[in-house]
């Protein structure tokens, strides 16, 4: 993704740009604070700047209340008792697992920790499923939707058809949970 920097207040802000069948230039903050924008192919380099320009205070406000939030969360995370964190997932692990044993060969090992940018993994060979400790924030329900997700993986290692339509037997109603998971907006 191209880069970009405009000066706010005197610091330098990076942004990432993509090209995309948009009319308008559009612009996001992520919830680690970063400035992406979409827009339509042809745009010049001041015209850019000067949308940036426009911008400037939307932006400045964005961000320090995203960057709070998070500063927020990440406070609530420091004061919170690592047994009990460790708990849910265990607890939400052994109650999925319970659902997919006739299915599964052992219950898998479980790994939490912090991750940038997905809410689970998988590794069959090991055995093994990682999560991601920001899920703490999401509702149950995203946590259960999550493990079902990554123990689906040890049957399918894909998104395929067949993965979908197993997801869709045992947790028909997992694209609602995806879709609640994502407006949380904590990844
Ligand atoms: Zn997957």
């Amino acid at each position: 993704m191209p880069v970009g920097k405009i000066i706010l207040e005197g610091e330098e802000l990076p942004f990432t740009y993509t090209h995309k069948k948009v009319k308008n230039i559009n612009l996001r903050i992520t919830s680690d604070g970063e400035v992406h924008i979409s827009l339509p192919r042809g745009v010049s380099k001041e015209r850019l700047l000067s949308f940036l320009e426009e911008k400037e205070n939307w932006i400045k406000e964005s961000r320090q209340r995203i960057l709070a939030r998070k500063m927020q969360r990440e406070a609530a995370w420091r004061n919170a008792v690592p047994l009990w964190q460790e708990s849910i997932f265990t607890e939400v692990l052994d109650e999925v697992y319970a659902r997919l044993e006739p299915y599964l060969e052992e219950k898998p090992k479980l790994v939490i920790r912090e991750m940038k940018t997905r809410w689970g993994s998988c590794t069959p060979g090991k055995g093994k499923i990682t999560l991601n400790k920001k899920l703490l924030y999401a509702p149950r329900i995203c946590i259960e939707y999550v493990v079902t997700h990554e123990l689906i993986h040890f049957l399918h290692p894909d998104h395929s058809k067949r993965f979908y339509h197993f997801f869709d037997t045992v947790m028909p109603r997992h694209k609602e949970y995806k879709k609640l998971l994502e407006s949380q907006n904590i990844l």
